[in-house]
């Protein structure tokens, strides 16, 4: 569904915030790209979507169902957005435009993508955000985002981001910033997206553990594992899933220390410095190797 081949992103010559990413979406799965804030994961969120800066200097592919999207005029990336792709935004965010109704702009991608007729949309719009758990939603079309609680304005996102009928939604972090009841909220709220291809960014390893089939792990803008969620969190590869994992709470260690990846040209692996299996082979870059049912960038795999 989506197919991002090496893609490399690059800001004013700098070295790569993204680099040789490989990823397969697959159609109607639920995908997670787990890293923390400055792994790049973000920023393939917004090549995903054409919303990168205009300085960005990017190379590679991004596929979405077989056609290019790299390159693309803003033009044609308006009709994919929306139509192919919905957009959930940050759950703690806004993201509502305060001067429309909620019926009003839930409907607007039905109206721009579908070209519904207002009414039309209006209907089709108040039934996503019935099934969203928005209800009575007669009443609450007409309200203005303030004076919906946090957890319905999320409600109305997400039927915002699906209701265009877009078959891949992308959502970024959309846990963050959420207490435990509205996590299991916005869980259940995408599992009732089922019919859809999903593909998160988070930090968030327990919501991945719940919600991903297919996780992504990211790290100083290199993908560094990519497995079955259900091997992923039962036998970690990578000594940065590894650390990952052993920081959650219940397995009784601390989080790991959060440092920017390495700076230090010496070690090509951008983890060496946090690693604890770092040695003399980590001055050459890992290249992504299959092990097992996991792809893993490791020395420690492979040949
Ligand atoms: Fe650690 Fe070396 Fe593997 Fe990098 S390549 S994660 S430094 S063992
Ligand atoms: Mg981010």
């Amino acid at each position: 569904m989506i197919e991002i081949k090496n893609l490399t992103i690059q800001f004013n010559r700098q070295p790569p915030v993204v680099e040789d990413m490989s990823l397969t979406v697959p159609e109607g799965g639920r995908t997670v790209i787990l890293g923390e804030s400055g792994s790049g994961k973000s920023v393939t969120l917004a090549a995903i979507l054409g919303i990168l800066p205009n300085d960005a200097a990017v190379r590679g592919s991004i596929k979405i169902g077989g056609d290019e999207v790299l390159g693309l005029k803003e033009r044609e990336l308006r009709k994919i957005r929306g139509k192919v792709i919905g957009y959930i935004p940050q759950g703690s965010g806004n993201g509502m435009n305060p001067l429309m109704t909620v019926g009003e702009q839930v409907s607007e991608p039905l109206v721009e993508h579908s070209g519904l007729k207002k009414d039309e949309a209006l209907q089709k719009a108040k039934a996503w955000m019935e099934r969203l758990g928005l209800a009575p939603a007669d009443k609450l079309a007409k309200a203005y985002p303030h004076t919906l609680s946090g957890g319905m304005r999320q409600r109305a996102l997400m039927a915002m981001g699906a209701a265009g009928g877009a078959r891949i939604l992308l959502a970024d972090e959309p846990t963050k910033g959420l207490d435990e009841k509205r996590i299991a909220e916005v869980e259940k709220l995408l599992r009732t997206l089922d019919d859809r291809t999903l593909l998160c960014v988070s930090h968030d390893i327990r919501f991945a553990s719940r919600i991903a089939d297919t996780v992504c792990v990211m790290y100083g803008g290199k993908t560094v594992e990519v497995a079955a969620a259900k091997t992923f969190f039962k036998k970690p590869k990578h000594p940065y899933s590894k650390m990952l994992l052993e920081a959650l709470p219940e397995n009784g260690l601390n989080c790991p220390g959060g440092y920017a990846p390495s700076i230090d040209k010496r070690f090509a692996c951008a983890f060496a410095h946090r690693c604890p299996q770092a040695s003399g082979k980590c001055l050459e870059a890992p290249k992504m190797v299959r092990a097992e049912q996991h792809y893993v960038r490791c020395h420690l795999y492979g040949a």
